[in-house]
């Protein structure tokens, strides 16, 4: 076990244990936001047949080298006609954007540079064939255009149905077993006793979960008891393909979570080196891979986005991270000063926003790692490296958050 690892180091650890995943196919209208797990290529040409990019007419180039020009008009193409035209020596045809380029010609004169009178057009712009679609030119029947491991974006869905196909194989969903751990903790909507506080964590990391494609299980709050915890530790790697924990990895003698994992699991690492969030631990529990998130909700929160959320992405086979929709990282300029972390990265909650062509960044409320208010009213954490702190006017790397 490696106690106190920095976050790149975290993510190298992780990244050796992953989730198995396999692939179901689905019609497309249900892919979106799936990753899609074979190479597809193309049932067709994309274009199918030279068409126009213009509503216009159908031209030879020699034709039109003077304006002004008059050509006889031999008929129309449409958008999915069938019989067209052939344009010959001093013709043209009259065409609509996506119809088929008559034989014969090789111009599009657009109708806003002509004239039409009994049955003939005169020309009075340029012929050009870069109005010209040409067949293949975006995608050739048998090509591959979309790679296994691909997000399926909406322009990925629109990419699959251009190319043919009404059904994509993708990887299913893991299942996440989401468990809250402490005595303290009462679900949101029952009535407090003293001491007691609303749990939030599970339906936060829950709904986390279900940003990056996999499907949360949230356990019932389970207390500080080792018991109950074994039980549902137990049934989660049972029915679950990884496991999410909060609370419960301090050091203080009801933190279980890390108790039961040094006594009974596997743990391959303790404590990164970041701020919020430095006691998370990661291990097996019987087999399924286990990330123990601190008990502090913005802690339990910036954990997930900066170790959690690219290894579900990895584990999908997704080659693009699906975490960069979480996080991109970008240079912002502070307005005022934010302290650093004695051998920490830290990560401050700072709300981001273009000024002029420069990101500008301020922080708002209480920084508190309990505060979760903090994390709805910024939209950004800063990315000091450990032992600096940001003076105003400075540059610091920050992830823009996009939930
Ligand atoms: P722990 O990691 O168990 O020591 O918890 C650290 C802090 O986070 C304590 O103030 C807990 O009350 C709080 N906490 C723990 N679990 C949750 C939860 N599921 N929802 C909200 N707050 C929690
Ligand atoms: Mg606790």
């Amino acid at each position: 076990m490696e106690i106190g690892v920095s976050l790149e180091r975290a993510l190298e650890i992780v990244s050796q244990l992953t989730m198995k995943t396999t692939s179901e196919t689905l019609p497309l209208e249900q892919a979106s936001g799936r990753i899609l797990s074979e190479d597809i290529a193309s049932k067709v040409d994309d274009p199918r047949f030279d068409n126009s990019a213009m509503d216009g007419w159908a031209v030879r180039m020699t034709d039109c080298s003077d304006f002004s020009t008059k050509l006889r008009v031999v008929g129309t193409s449409q958008a999915g006609s069938h019989q067209i035209p052939t344009v010959g020596v001093g013709e043209a045809c009259s065409i609509m954007t996506g119809a088929p380029i008559p034989e014969g010609a090789d111009a599009i004169v657009i109708i806003e540079e002509s004239s039409y009178q009994d049955g003939f057009v005169t020309i009075n712009g340029p012929a050009r064939s870069g109005f010209i679609r040409r067949k293949g030119e975006n995608l050739q029947e048998g090509v591959v255009a979309l790679n296994s491991g691909t997000l399926l974006t909406p322009a990925g869905i629109s990419l699959a149905a251009t190319m043919g196909y009404g059904h994509l194989s993708v990887t299913t969903r893991p299942k996440i077993a989401v468990i809250g751990v402490g005595d303290e903790l009462t679900s949101p909507g029952k009535p407090l006793d003293a001491g007691s506080i609303y749990e939030s964590n599970t339906f936060g990391l829950s709904s986390l979960v279900e940003k990056m494609g996999a499907i949360p299980k949230r356990y019932d709050l389970i207390r500080d008891n080792i018991d109950s915890l074994r039980d549902a530790l137990d049934e989660a790697s049972e029915s679950c393909d990884a496991i999410i924990t909060s609370g419960g990895v301090s050091m203080g003698k009801w933190d279980l979570v890390r108790r039961i994992m040094e006594e009974e699991g596997h743990i391959r690492f303790w404590k990164i080196l970041i701020r919020p969030g430095g006691p998370p631990l990661f291990g097996l529990w019987g087999g399924t891979p286990i990330f123990g998130l601190p008990g502090n909700p913005v802690s339990s929160h910036v954990v997930f986005t900066v170790l959690v959320a690219p290894w579900i992405s990895e584990s999908m086979g997704s080659g693009q991270s699906i975490g960069s929709r979480l996080a991109n990282r970008v240079r912002v300029l502070m307005e005022e000063p934010i302290k650093g972390a004695p051998g920490k990265l830290c990560m401050r909650r700072i709300s981001i926003r273009l000024e002029g062509d420069i990101l500008v960044a301020s922080t708002k409320t209480h920084q508190g790692s309990g505060n979760i208010h903090s994390l709805v009213a910024h939209n950004g954490l800063s990315l000091l490296p450990p032992d600096t702190d940001c003076d105003a006017g400075e540059l610091v790397d920050a992830l823009w958050l996009q939930y």
